[in-house]
This record gives C-alpha cells, structure tokens and sequence, in this order.
C-alpha cells in the first residue's frame, strides 16, 4: 500500500513512534477481560509453532510468556515481532481467513487466549474500541511487511517479460508482501536460478516458502500456492453473488455484508478494478489529498471482509445459469456456487489499438495502467501516453514526474471534451508534458521488446521515435461476454437495467423491474458494465450500495 508514491498517505505521515505504538499495541486489563469470553486459553511451550506461513490462523492474545513472529526468507528467518503479555498477533490475512505471510512460534513458555476467525470477525462488528485497535495495526502490519521487500514469497523476473509485470501487478494489487529481483539488474537472480535448477527461459519463478517453485504460473496458481484463496463451499445458496470486484462490486459486498447477507465476490483478476490501475483518484468525495486506487481498493477489501464478505481473488465467473432459482454462476476450477440473487459488476476491459503486432508488446512496452509498478520500468525515458480521458490526463501528470518526457497523442482536436479542466490545466504547467491533437498511432516496432513507435498527426507526415514504453488510456468495452447472451444488452454490449429496458427484453414477470435490475428478476449490474452509467468511481460505488437496498426487496419478496 504504501510502496505507492502517491499512495496512503495517512501511515506515512504518521511519526515513526505512535506508528509503532498503533501497530504493537498493549491491551488493557479492561479490554483483554472483555476479549475473554471470545476465545479459548491454551497453555504454551517454548518452541512451539502456532502457525506456518500459508496457514489459516486465530487471533492469539497473549497472556503470559511471548510469542515471536517470523518471515521465513531465502536467507533464514527474520524476526517481524515479539508479543509479550498483554499484545495480539495477527494482520489482515486473519481477518480474511486466509494463508498467513509468516510463521508463529512461542518464545517463552505462557498462555495464549486463542480467537477463531468468525469470533474476531464478530468482535471487529460490535466492539467499536477493539475494532479500531485491531484494523489499525492489521493494516499498519501488513504495511509494514510490503516495505521490508523480504518475505516468503520470491519473484525472480526481467524487465523484459510481460508476464513479470503480469505477476508483480498481482502480488502487489493483492497487497501481498514479496520479494521482487529481476535478471537484468540483479546478479543474485542467477545464483538463486542455479540453487533452485531453473532455465532463464522458465522466467518469471515464484519461489514460495523457499520450497515450491512456479514456473511462469498463472495468477491462479500463484494465489493457490500462497493460501491467498479459502476454498468455497460450493453446497451453500447464498443470498448474493457479487461479480467483480472493483468500486461498484466493493461497495455492494460492504453494504450488504454489513447488513446481514451472505455473500461471495468473485474477481477475475485483483481488487480495485480499473481504479486499482490508477496513481492518484483525486475527484472521490472525502480525499483532498487524492488516494491511490491500490490504496482506495485495499482499504474497501478489508471493510468488505470486516464484515464478513468471502472474496475470492483470481477466480473468474464463466458462466451464468440463470434459467432456474437460485442462479448458478460456474466458476474457475470447474466450480458452481449458487445464490438467490446476483449482482453483476464486471466494469469494463481496456480498448486496444487494432495494430496487428500489439498484443506482443503487452506487458513489454505496451501498458494499460500507470501506477508505481509500471512507472519503474520506464525509469527516466521518454514515454508515450495515448488518449483523452481522465486516466490519460492522470497518466501523463503521474509519468512526467520520473520520466525525461511524455508525448500525450489524442486523436480529436480538443482535450475539454473529455477530459477534467484541472488535469488540463495540470497538462498546461507541466513542461515535460507535449499534448499531441489529432494524432494516432501507426505502427509499433521492437523484438522482445517495444523500441520504436511511429504516430501519424493529420495533414503531417508519420514521425517515428525510438520510445520503448506507451501507455494506453483509451477507453474500455465492457465484460459481459460471460453472460451467454442471456441478460439483455445494448447495441455497444453494456447491461441494460430497470427504464432501459425494452419490452422485448422482459420476461414474463408480475413486476416492474428495480433501477438497477436486468431484465431477469433478482440479477442486477452496477458500475461501468450498466448501460447509462456514469463512468467514475463515486458512481460505481453509489450504485453498488444502492442496488443492495434493492436486492433486500427481492429477498424479501
Ligand atoms: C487508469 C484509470 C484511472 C481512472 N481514474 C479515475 C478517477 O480519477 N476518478 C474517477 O472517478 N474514475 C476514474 N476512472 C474510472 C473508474 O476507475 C471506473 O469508472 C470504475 O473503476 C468502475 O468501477 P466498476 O466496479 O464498475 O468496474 P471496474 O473497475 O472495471 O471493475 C470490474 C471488476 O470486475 C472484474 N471482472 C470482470 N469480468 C469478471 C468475471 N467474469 N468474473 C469475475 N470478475 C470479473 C474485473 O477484473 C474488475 O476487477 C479511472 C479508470 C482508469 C482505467
């Protein structure tokens, strides 16, 4: 959260001791008496392991003696923490319910006061002081652990490789503490290579524990084989399914876990969406300062779990069955989980360029986000930024910050149209920052890598340049292809919901539908993927804890 330049801005103004002091804190008396009719005492002795990295865990309140936290790295173990009498382990992974980062082992020999996951999730819901004490230090912890860059889990990569970016922008959209060492860079890569008898062609390797070794694995495998996934009980109908798990689908999880329902978000790729892949937020109510997306999205997951929202991360829907109660979504690893009711928040894909060699530049010059990770590849070079919108603008203010030069290349002849006037006037004061009107692409040109770009400007001849990194921010087209043509869509393939719909589009149904529900009753779409959406975070969000009202009243129908 925080390797973010732009990111959380509250844990790095904090000083140095109350940020120690908010992430060790001491319980009262008061406090661990009323924590006490939570959990279960168990007598310690000295060496043993409460719980190994990957492993679902308690809270452990100590009681007497102590407990050391580890992370177990390549080079041995590095002390994290030391709980005495009186402090509790733990980091957001417990209140997720999902693998721990590090290992656990009593020091001296004690007692603990063991708290289950749904006990701890109960305390955090009603206990407004012990809430606040745990949340913080979770956070502040897992903070913590991401800006050590040491940890369990090792990426070795090259800067090269569209599929390092693939897994660095997961490891650390998921907020998962990792150690990141590229070929190019790093000789130490080619001693761990040899340590571990892997090719340079196997690259990226996740290293996970020091013990397995993925090559080239998918983001699925990868979050299997840190624990960041608990398994679904597939036998249960829950009461909603939220798909996606950006604004709109974060905002519907919170509102309606916090209201009692039970419900599973599941998310193709990492929390956060599109807005996970923006630096700066800047026009979201209540942040002057602006917010990272990566920030904005880790801060909703946990409010989402706190309330006992299940979200699973590199789970994909596949398929909808909608043509019986309760629906039934097939999801990755051949799964099918059920529910009474759906709410759809797929958002949107980014639009490409249409030139035929693009896709091999992917991830290797060619990106779609610009956040600190991309940002490092480019180093000080010159870069490109094409489109017009809000991402566009932000891009290009963020990159000029580090790079030598951005050229922002937008096809019409006016930014004002669609982009906000502050990041245009941004653009204006920005002197390494050159807008390029009524210009497009031509054609890309690189081996392994982007190298060469050349752009068309109207009435101009082509211009090439050796460039080795552009950013696309033009537009996105929305994910509904999952859908099996079932829910009813508009020309451009957006949902359509409540007034939109035609007549044709209705099933026979004694009812009129909610605002924000497709033409099959009790599935609904929110955010960027509903057709006349407003196409910013603060919509998505409004929109997502508004449908929750609405599916109440199927519910209770
Ligand atoms: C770089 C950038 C910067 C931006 N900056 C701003 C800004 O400053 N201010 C602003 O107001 N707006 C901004 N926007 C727009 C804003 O981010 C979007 O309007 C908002 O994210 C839409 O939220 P959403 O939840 O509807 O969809 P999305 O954010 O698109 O999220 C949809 C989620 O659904 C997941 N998904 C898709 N298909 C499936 C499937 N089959 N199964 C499971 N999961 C699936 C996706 O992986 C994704 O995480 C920006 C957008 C970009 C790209």
């Amino acid at each position: 959260m925080t390797g973010e330049r732009n990111g959380e801005s509250y844990i790095a103004q904090l000083p140095q001791s109350s940020r120690q002091t908010q992430m060790y804190p001491k319980l009262t008396p008061a406090q661990l008496s009323r924590l006490e009719a939570h959990g279960d005492k168990l007598a310690t002795h000295a060496g043993q392991v409460l719980t190994e990295p990957g492993e679902r865990h308690p809270m452990y309140v100590v009681l007497s003696g102590s407990v050391e936290v580890v992370q177990v790295s390549l080079r041995g173990e590095v002390l994290v923490a030391l709980h005495e009498s009186g402090s509790f382990s733990g980091e957001v992974s417990t209140l997720r319910g999902v693998g721990a980062p590090v290992r656990m082992r009593v020091r001296e020999a004690g007692a603990v006061l063991v708290i289950a996951e749904t006990r701890l999730r109960a305390i955090v819901q009603t206990d407004p002081e012990l809430s606040e004490i745990f949340l913080r230090a979770y956070i502040l912890r897992r903070t913590r652990l991401i800006e050590s860059q040491s940890g369990d889990a090792v990426l070795l990569g090259s800067t090269h490789s569209a599929d390092t970016l693939r897994l660095q922008q997961f490891l650390t959209r998921n907020t998962f503490p990792f150690v990141n060492l590229e070929l190019d860079s790093d000789p130490s890569v080619r001693e761990l290579l040899e340590r571990f008898h892997v090719k340079v062609e196997d690259l990226p390797v996740v290293l996970c524990r020091g013990t397995v070794v993925l090559k080239s694995p998918s983001n699925e495998e990868v979050a299997a084989c840190l624990g960041m996934n608990q398994q679904i009980d597939g036998g249960r109908v829950r009461d909603l399914i939220v798909v996606g798990a950006g604004p709109a689908g974060l905002a519907a999880a919170v509102y309606a876990a916090s209201e009692g329902l039970e419900v599973l978000v599941l998310e193709t790729g990492t929390p956060g969406g599109q807005a996970g892949s923006s630096s700066k937020i800047e026009n979201y109510l209540g942040f002057p300062m602006g917010i990272s997306g990566l920030a904005l999205a880790a801060r909703a997951l946990i409010q989402a779990q706190k309330f006992g929202a299940e979200v699973r991360t590199a789970h994909s829907a596949l398929r909808l069955r909608c043509e019986r109660q309760p629906y039934a979504i097939e999801s990755a690893y051949g799964q099918v989980v059920s529910a009474k009711t759906i709410i759809v928040a797929t958002g949107a894909e980014y639009r490409q360029l249409a030139l035929p060699n693009e896709s091999r530049f992917l991830g290797a010059g060619l990106y779609h986000a610009a956040t600190s990770t991309e940002a490092r590849r480019c180093g000080s070079s010159e870069v490109i930024v094409v489109g017009g919108g809000n991402s566009a603008g932000q891009a290009a203010v963020f990159l000029a910050e580090t790079c030598r030069h951005v050229h922002l290349l937008f096809r019409s002849q006016r930014l004002a149209a669609s982009m906000s006037q502050y990041l245009i006037r941004r653009i204006a004061e920005t002197t390494n920052i050159t807008v390029h009107l009524t210009t497009e692409i031509q054609s890309l040109d690189g081996n392994d890598h982007l190298e060469r770009v050349t752009w068309k400007t109207a009435r101009r001849d082509p211009e090439s340049r050796d460039i080795g990194h552009v950013f696309l921010m033009t537009g996105a087209v929305p994910s509904t292809n999952w859908l099996g043509g079932r829910i009813a869509l508009n020309e451009g393939g957006f949902i359509r919901t409540g007034s939109d719909l035609e007549a044709e589009d209705l099933l026979p149904r004694s009812r009129a539908p909610e605002f924000l529900e497709t033409n099959v009753p009790g599935i609904f779409a929110v955010g960027d993927v509903r057709s006349g959406s407003v196409k910013r975070v603060a919509a998505a969000v409004g929109e997502g804890s508004a449908c929750v009202q609405q599916v109440h009243r199927v519910l209770d129908a």
